[in-house]
């Protein structure tokens, strides 16, 4: 997906700054979705800006966009890094809501990347999940559920996607 690709593109000098790995599983053909092109890269922008920002040197974050059998893509974001209190994870897409105080005394935030996240993926039909091991690490996983334009691989990229997505412009 090409907006996932340049967001990730975004964090590979602050992911070897803050000496974590940035793990991104590309698939080896680029799979063209319907959608607004700015909107999808933020949400990615702001689930990858957290999986950096809550973890420690040495961890890593891996990045998977995962075509389902239904013609849907799953874009999966795993850290190993503090991980998430079960009993929170209810607050996390609530406006101004920043968990585990104590830990993140130090790291900024306003508590609005996920709220904003959750709704513009609600809004584009598609889910967020979260799976969570305090202590060990995150999974966001957001369902996209826009149609694929085509599951064939894009071939030549400049040419074939000024083709493809002419409509979603
Ligand atoms: P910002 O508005 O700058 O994004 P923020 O990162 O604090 O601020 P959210 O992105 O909405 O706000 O996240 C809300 C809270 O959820 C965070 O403050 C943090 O406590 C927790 N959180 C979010 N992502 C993770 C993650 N990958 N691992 C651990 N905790 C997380
Ligand atoms: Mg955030």
């Amino acid at each position: 997906i090409a907006e996932l690709s340049e967001a990730v593109l975004t964090f590979e000098q602050r992911a070897v700054r803050e000496k974590k790995a940035l793990i991104y599983n590309e698939n080896d053909d680029i799979i063209p979705v319907m959608g607004d092109k700015n909107r999808l890269r933020q949400v990615f922008v702001n689930i990858i800006d957290n999986a950096l920002k809550y973890s420690d040197e040495g961890g890593s974050v891996t990045i998977s966009a995962i075509r389902l059998e239904n013609g849907f893509v799953d874009i999966v974001v795993k850290d190993t890094g503090i991980g998430i209190h079960e009993e929170d994870i209810h607050k996390l897409f609530k406006e101004f809501q920043r968990l585990d105080l104590e830990t993140n005394r130090n790291i900024e935030g306003t508590g609005l990347g996920l709220a904003i996240t959750h709704n513009l993926v609600s809004m584009m039909g598609g889910k967020m999940e979260v799976k969570s091991v305090y202590g060990e690490g995150t999974t966001f996983t957001v369902c996209l559920t826009q149609k694929m334009i085509s599951g064939e691989p894009i071939g030549e990229f400049d040419k074939n996607y000024a083709k493809r997505c002419r409509f979603t412009n």
